[in-house]
């Protein structure tokens, strides 16, 4: 066996992608992905019953929601007893056992258990995608299980309890960047120093090689900015990995240079992405046709007020938005999160900078709350001390307004009096509810707009309603189109619940196919044999 592939993840589910791949004759492992899985999770744990902070990895091990690999971790997190409470644990004989982590994109199910990866292990990305899990990791709740880019080492106590450790120097994780030209200034300034207690090393560019492996990269189109796609080139050949990517997107023609250049590099083994394999039975509908829709109903909205609701890292909708809000005239009013967001985005991308500039239609919102974050505090001091509206604001003119809202703020327009807020019109610009939990929440935002006094429009599960939301993966047929057209000699199945959905698409094509099973162990988890 020459090249081995295991997945802790990603196979048989949508998302929590974690490979292993292993060229055992140049002996250089590299992860691909380290997500979280969000099925096994839920399997385990709801808001009230998760994972004890206080031990450390014990639950995550234990339970085998990260792989039993004691080499993979920050030496913080375990004790050697703990081993033993984890069934199959791999011994990696290599120092260093693993030699970087490509990191897709910046969504959890792909990055979600990087926090707990060894602080010596490389991660190679994009710089959006650095910069999204900084903003996440500070702006989100402060966990030792969000500390994506850096932390402070835990302690041990007596009790074998782990305690945080409010003094001593924090480590920041090794990030090279994946970047064609030099990183620019406003951004390599950002990363040192934002937020104010940061003193970052300045993040290297990705040479190109793991460990005398070349790796080659990609931009793609898909819902989160940054995202890319990867292809190794072993011992058996080019090994590719799609991440997540559509045809369909803003960015749609990053995809298909991808096909073209896949198809002439000849792959030996692709991972592919496959989320909507199970026929998505809509019309294929676009961005453009999205920010259509909304335009559409912000126009007639006039007078009114306007909520939109789109995921906080989907900046491509927020773009969107910021665009209807022009065309409206109106003025979008983000969240602190969004403009943190923006302000690390914009010297990477001039959109994002536009958009950051434009006063007279880009505000922030500014919520009435006791304590503010500590992240939060520069904003409110700096620049955007006189671009904030309050509730106040808000109700003299509802109509001048795009609030960028979503059911975690919705109780935010109690602040409203109800004659500010009737007939308001509630954008959802989401996708449906992928589970039981979703399912309760989406019904308890319908419940808010509905008591409210305001209409809702994109609701996924009601067909009359305008369409508001495109997904971030492709297609049934542009995905049966991408393999065909890259010709792989074996296709790896993944993020999908229906792998087996290949066979029939992939009929009389030649194109073989390899499952892969969720293997929590090097014995279990089903390898692959190159040719
Ligand atoms: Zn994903």
């Amino acid at each position: 066996m020459v090249v081995e592939l295991v997945a802790y993840g990603g196979v048989n589910e949508i998302g929590g992608n974690k490979f292993l791949l292993h060229d055992r004759e140049r002996n250089v492992r590299v992860l691909l992905d380290f997500g979280t899985s969000f099925q096994r999770y839920g399997a385990f744990f709801n808001e009230y019953l998760q994972p004890r902070t206080a031990r450390g990895l014990l639950d995550a091990l234990a339970l085998g929601l990260i792989p039993p690999i004691p080499q993979l971790y920050r030496r913080d997190l375990y004790q050697d007893e703990w081993w033993e409470h984890v069934p199959q644990v791999t011994h990696l004989p290599d120092d260093p056992p693993v030699h970087g982590l490509l990191l897709s994109h910046g969504h959890r199910d792909h990055f979600g258990d990087v926090a707990y990866l060894r602080e010596d292990l490389p991660i190679i990305t994009t710089p959006i995608t650095a910069a999204i899990l900084r903003v996440m990791q500070v702006t989100g709740q402060s966990r030792f299980d969000t500390q994506w880019t850096h932390f402070r080492p835990r302690r041990w106590d007596e009790k074998g309890i782990s305690q945080a450790q409010r003094q001593g120097s924090l480590y920041y994780r090794p990030f090279q960047l994946l970047t064609t030209a030099a990183l620019p200034e406003g951004f390599l300034h950002w990363w040192r120093t934002w937020p104010a207690d940061l003193d970052a090393p300045v993040p290297q560019s990705f040479p190109g090689e793991v460990a005398g492996l070349p790796v080659r990269w990609w931009p793609v189109d898909h819902s989160v900015p940054g995202g890319v796609a990867f292809a190794l080139k072993t011992s058996i050949g080019w090994v590719a990995y799609t991440g997540d990517l559509r045809f369909h997107g803003a960015q749609a023609e990053h995809s298909r240079a991808l096909m073209e250049d896949w198809a002439n590099l000849g792959v030996a083994v692709l991972l592919c992405e496959g989320t909507r394999l199970d026929g998505y039975t809509h019309n294929p509908i676009t961005e453009d046709q999205v920010r259509e829709n909304a335009l559409n109903l912000a126009k007639k909205a006039a007078g009114r007020l306007v909520v939109a609701d789109f995921a906080p890292r989907n900046v491509e909708r927020l773009v969107s938005f910021w665009h209807i809000a022009r065309e409206t005239d109106r003025r979008l009013a983000l969240q602190p999160k969004d403009v943190a967001l923006l302000e690390a985005l914009a010297p990477l991308d001039p959109t994002f900078d536009q958009v950051l500039k434009d006063e007279k239609h880009v505000v922030m919102y500014d919520d009435p709350k006791a304590m503010r974050y500590k992240w939060e505090k520069p904003l409110y001091q700096g620049t955007w001390s006189k671009r904030t509206v309050t509730h106040r604001e808000v109700a003299r003119t509802p109509g001048e307004y795009i609030l960028c809202f979503s059911l975690w703020d919705v109780n935010d327009l109690l602040d409203l009096p109800a004659g500010a807020r009737q007939d308001g019109v509630y954008l959802y610009a989401n996708s449906r509810a992928y589970d039981e939990e979703q399912a309760v929440d989406l019904q308890r935002l319908r419940n808010w707009i509905r008591h409210l006094g305001m209409t809702m429009y994109g609701d996924p599960d009601d067909p009359h309603t305008p369409r508001l939301h495109t997904s971030g993966h492709a297609y049934p047929q542009d995905l049966v189109d991408f393999v065909c057209q890259v010709r792989p000699r074996v296709l790896v199945p993944i993020h999908t619940e229906q792998p087996r959905l290949w066979v029939d698409l992939l009929k009389g094509t030649g194109i073989q196919i390899r499952f892969l099973h969720h293997g929590t162990s090097w014995v279990h988890g089903t390898s692959f044999k190159g040719r």
